[in-house]
């Protein structure tokens, strides 16, 4: 049923959710009183773009939000949101893992980290090739950072109408999913996490094996 309020947006989305898949609302460019609806509306993971943004409305909404981050790392400002994030989805390099880690051990705590994976066929998209990815994982000394933990994988589609392509690409990161689970975390749990699917593609995300979609527009209406 259609709604116009947060509440009753978020209640559709999440009717709409299989079991186990993890909902992160992503509340860039809106204020934070509509931030507060939906967390009054049980919403408690919110997702967004920009380091200052997010700091600033973490400085003023309830502590026990899971703040995720979701855009471009610029490693410059990664100070100002070590001391509550609690992933960030867009590692794209060792270096920006590095410096993650540098900053939650001087906080005092364990940062989840998402590699980003470039699939879609846009060249503005941030990420990294699946050899790219192989390639950290192989030669980097990863294990070794104790502040960071990989906990899996990001990725975005092309954004086309194109359904076929779109489930293709789907499926194909779930396939090297699967791969990196095996060949680098077959001794525990820990990478668990395939973030992928927005408004307009998450049926097909989670159709090919995404347990975490976010989602903006379909929640807070479109960003001005
Ligand atoms: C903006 C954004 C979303 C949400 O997009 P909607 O289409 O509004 O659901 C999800 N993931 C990332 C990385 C984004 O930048």
């Amino acid at each position: 049923m259609y709604s116009d309020s947060i509440a009753g947006r978020l209640e559709t989305v999440r009717a709409s959710l299989k079991e186990g898949v993890q909902l992160v609302a992503i509340s860039k460019y809106h204020p934070k009183e509509r931030i507060e609806e939906a967390y009054a509306a049980g919403q408690r993971r919110f997702g967004e773009n920009y380091i200052l943004e997010m700091a600033e409305k973490a400085a003023v909404l309830p502590k026990d939000i899971e703040w995720h981050f979701t855009g471009h790392v610029q490693t410059n400002k990664i100070k100002f949101m070590a001391p509550f994030v609690h992933t960030i989805q867009s590692v794209d390099s060792f270096h920006a893992l590095s410096e993650i880690n540098k900053h939650a051990l001087r906080n005092e705590r364990t940062i989840h980290c998402l590699l980003q994976l470039h699939v879609a066929q846009e060249d503005t998209k941030y990420g990294l090739s699946p050899d790219e990815c192989l390639h950290l994982l192989r030669t980097e000394p990863w294990r070794e950072l104790k502040g960071v933990r990989i906990a899996g994988l990001m990725a975005m589609a092309t954004n086309t109408n194109n359904e076929v392509q779109i489930r293709r690409e789907f499926h194909s990161v779930w396939t090297f999913f699967e791969q990196v689970k095996k060949e680098f975390f077959a001794d525990n749990t820990e990478f668990s996490i395939l973030s992928e699917g927005m408004t307009d593609d998450y049926p097909i995300a989670i159709s090919e094996g995404a347990n975490m979609v976010r989602i903006g527009s379909a929640i807070f209406g479109p960003r001005h």
